[in-house]
């Protein structure tokens, strides 16, 4: 299921930042985002796989740890060109390379029918 506000309390959801990267071969876009709760603060991180071929997506949203979620924030505000999945600074890079372990849910339903 997808969470249009925040899981804890309700409160809606600010986006502090947002990338796109790609596969290496190319078929999946990935929309990675990081966001935080007006009300309570929590931080957030989404990534929506979009499916090249047929526009659809996979969603999948975690919460974050604050410290960690801060540091990474601040690296990704510094690239330049967020939208060109090709760049190759060090915000794509880690973009590429996030994983976080509190798990909050995820979504298949954004899937386009066959
Ligand atoms: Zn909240
Ligand atoms: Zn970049």
């Amino acid at each position: 299921m997808y969470y249009p506000n925040c899981p804890f309390c309700k409160g809606t959801f600010t986006e502090i930042a947002k990338i796109i990267t790609e596969s290496d071969d190319g078929i999946k876009t990935y929309h990675h985002r990081w966001f935080q709760c007006k009300k309570c603060k929590k931080k957030y991180y989404s990534l929506a796989t979009e499916y090249v071929f047929d526009d659809s997506l996979d969603y999948y949203m975690y919460e974050v740890e604050e410290n960690i979620w801060t540091e990474h924030v601040k690296l990704i505000k510094k690239c330049k060109q967020k939208n060109n999945p090709l760049c190759n600074c060090d915000s794509h890079k880690l973009a590429k390379n996030v994983g976080y372990e509190n798990f909050i849910c995820t979504d298949y339903t954004l899937r386009s029918e066959e």
